[in-house]
């Protein structure tokens, strides 16, 4: 059994302030649903007030990015340590700097080395655009982003360990736009291509132990047809997770399904 996942993608909302405001009132409800990881990951500049008030909570913290380079001249990055200071968890290859940042899957990969070299649990984002949906490429992209994003790392697993990485199914065309998946193909993809790349690459143990989540318009509507599919570990919640009650609500059904 994959124990499951729900993490909230903040994106480039909420100032300092609102920040503190947002997880206070996160924090009791996520707090009294056990069972789940839960993690939030706000913007950068908000990582040090929210770890603030996760202290003493089992509330996981991610940043959105990092630089692959320990230090240096590289202005405007921030390095796998320094996101390690605060967090234990990165969202890596978000569709959104793949689109708008030049991200490519050699520059995913090497974040992916260099997080998991600093502790931190990668979510590997994949997801296919709506250009190479309605060309029916799914299938093959995905599986490259999988191969590709995970290239060269040593992750053959020993029996009950736990896997080192979740990965998020992200449709790109199912992103703030309102449309999500149908649960059964996100479920056919995970199943039949993520979890395929893994075992590709690095065996079956692999590709039992890590969780692979949904992310595309889940709201609380939706989530139970989501969770209800052994496939769909948990979700990567982006336009509701800034909203406590609904993010709430969401981590409550995951436990449910
Ligand atoms: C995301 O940002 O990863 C995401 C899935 O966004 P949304 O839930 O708003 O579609």
């Amino acid at each position: 059994m994959r124990k499951p996942f729900v993490a909230g993608n903040w994106k480039m909302n909420m100032l300092v302030a609102e920040s503190r405001h947002l997880v206070s009132e996160m924090v009791p409800g996520l707090q009294s649903i056990e069972g789940v990881d839960r993690v939030i990951c706000p913007p950068f500049t908000a990582l040090l007030a929210v770890s603030a008030l996760l202290e003493g909570t089992d509330i996981g913290l991610g940043a959105q990015n990092l630089f692959w380079e320990s230090a240096g001249a590289f202005t405007g990055e921030i390095s796998p340590s320094m996101v390690a200071e605060m967090c234990q968890y990165v969202i890596l290859g978000h569709s959104e700097r793949r689109a708008n940042f030049g991200e490519i899957d050699s520059m995913v990969n090497k974040k992916i080395h260099a997080a998991l070299a600093h502790a931190l649990t990668p979510i590997v984002c994949v997801g296919e655009t709506l250009e190479e949906y309605e060309s029916g490429r799914t299938e093959e992209v995905v599986f490259r982003q999988v191969k590709m994003g995970l290239a060269g790392l040593d992750l053959r697993q020993e029996k009950d360990q736990s896997s080192p990485l979740v990965i998020a199914y992200e449709p790109v065309w199912a992103i703030g736009t309102g449309r999500a998946a149908t649960p059964d193909v996100a479920s056919d993809i995970i199943a039949n291509v993520i979890r395929a790349a893994l075992i590709d690459g690095f065996g079956d143990d692999l590709a039992r132990t890590t969780r692979v989540l949904y992310g595309g318009s889940v709201t609380s509507e939706n989530a139970t047809d989501f969770f209800n599919k052994d496939e769909i570990d948990g979700a990567l919640v982006g336009g509701a997770s800034l909203k406590a009650t609904e993010f709430i609500k969401i981590v409550r059904i995951a436990k449910a399904g």
